[in-house]
């Protein structure tokens, strides 16, 4: 799907598919059956592996970029880059590709040769050979779009149709320089490391394989933008409310308000993996190829990531409560959420042609490590309640009322601060003993921390996932 330039900021941040030419494979003296487009759980396992960010020469990011690529914005990639690492580990596999954007007047694609090469050698896939060496990234690099993506390369592995993700080769082009004098927009480099936050969010995320929902992927990123938003090495700073203010829950409320279409956009559009306009979907066969609802993705993603915190934190108040920092970084089962899911036991099958990627049964994989954080019985039940939340008997809540199950903004500063600089001497993830069971369903509305906001919305509001690419 082709992008067009917006003269308005445009995040446009993505997990995409690589398009390939798919068909018939041989691996390992087997012929794998055809799969069915880009509807297909192709990626049950991956072989991306997480070190702790201390461990120095280990998991190190490969960097490439075009010709002329700003040293400065490239900078501002590293810092976002380092920031995520802090928290999440250092995830093998992934390289960087930086790609400098060109006005539309002066267009040189021999700045892109060796990149464009180094592309297509860091997608090839290890179980069809092929590589994504169409001309996309250069042509919009070329055509000052804003073009940002973690992508995958397949691993090898004998179970057929079902490859691993093997390494994750990420493109962020220096979007925003297609003003018509070829220069930047003041705040780029504050985008190019929100820019790298997102996608390398992804890369730890595909370490447990491409089953998770697209909201959980997108939400999740999201999620971490705002969290990051106010780190001290970084300008202009934001507060994690503000972020949320400015970003997210603006286009929540959109979402919602449009009750004809998007009444309980969670529960309607929870097991989408959006991979595609033209593919096909899992029932209910529609998805919100509108902007106002292909933002879901993004927005209600983060939000509903903030209620999962919240009814952890209210589930097990009694045994310390949850933060963020536990959703992204406990390895205790029930503690935390990411390190939680299952991905040995994958005793659930699926019929590539007709299953859906994120259609993981109750009580499985990531549905299972959900519902042991938040505490619901079902994922069902938690997007149920997340929906009675939002918008009780179809009255869609203020902002503030919204807001009202965020972390305060000290509690997101201080955790991050003392996690990450911690994380630059020690091993995140020390074992701990592991809680007890949850006690059982939760109540709607039973907030963990009220925050007060007096915050006036940004003006400037950047739509987020405005176009979407897989
Ligand atoms: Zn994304």
């Amino acid at each position: 799907m082709r992008q067009t330039v917006r003269l308005v900021p445009v995040m446009m941040m993505t997990v995409s598919a690589i398009v390939s030419i798919s068909g018939p494979a041989t691996v390992a003296g087997l012929t794998c059956p055809s799969e069915s487009g880009c509807n297909r759980p192709r990626f049950k396992h991956s072989t991306l592996t997480i070190a702790p960010y201390a461990a120095v020469g280990s998991n190190e990011i490969t960097y490439r970029e075009s010709e002329n690529f700003p040293s400065n914005l490239k900078q501002s990639v590293e810092t976002g880059i380092d920031m995520a690492q802090k928290l999440l580990g250092k995830v093998s596999g992934v390289s960087v590709f930086l790609y400098e954007s060109q006005s539309s007047t002066a267009q040189d694609a021999s700045a892109y040769t060796d990149i464009d090469s180094a592309w297509c050698e860091a997608t090839r896939s290890e179980i069809t050979g092929y590589c994504s060496n169409d001309s996309t990234n250069r042509e919009k690099a070329m055509e000052g779009e804003n073009n940002v993506y973690a992508s995958h390369r397949d691993a090898c592995q004998s179970d057929c149709g079902k490859g691993a993700v093997g390494a994750v080769p990420m493109v962020i082009t220096s979007g925003f320089a297609n003003k018509e004098d070829g220069t930047y927009y003041d705040d780029v480099e504050n985008q190019m490391t929100t820019f790298a936050i997102h996608e390398y969010t992804h890369a730890f995320q595909m370490h447990w394989g491409k089953h998770i929902p697209t909201w959980l992927m997108e939400g999740g990123a999201v999620f971490l933008e705002a969290v990051f938003s106010n780190d001290n090495s970084r300008a202009p700073r934001e507060t994690f409310s503000g972020y949320f203010n400015s970003h997210i829950l603006k286009k929540v409320r959109d979402i919602y308000s449009d009750q004809t279409n998007f009444a309980n956009w969670l529960t309607k559009f929870g097991s989408d993996r959006k991979c595609g306009d033209s593919d096909p979907h899992p029932p209910p066969n529609i998805m919100p190829n509108e902007d106002v609802g292909a933002a879901g993705y993004y927005n209600v993603g983060a939000l509903a990531v903030a209620f999962a915190i919240n009814k952890a934190n209210a589930n097990y108040t009694a045994n310390g409560g949850r933060t963020f920092i536990d959703f992204w970084t406990s390895t205790v089962a029930r503690k935390g959420f990411w390190h939680s899911i299952d991905v040995v036991d994958n005793d659930y099958v699926f019929d590539d042609m007709v299953h859906w990627p994120s259609e993981v049964p109750e009580g499985k994989g990531w549905k299972k490590a959900l519902c042991d954080f938040t505490g619901y019985a079902t994922v069902e039940a938690f997007y149920a309640d997340f929906e009675e939340f939002v918008a009780p008997n179809g009255e869609v809540k203020s902002a503030i009322d919204l807001a009202a199950i965020l972390e305060s903004d000290d509690s997101v500063d201080s955790l991050r601060s003392e996690f990450i600089n911690a994380a630059a001497t020690t091993s995140p993830n020390a074992c701990e003993a592991a809680p007890p069971p949850p006690p059982g369903l939760l109540s709607v509305g039973s907030a963990a921390t009220f925050l007060p906001l007096n915050t006036v919305f940004s003006l400037l509001l950047l739509f987020l996932g405005g176009f979407l690419v897989f």
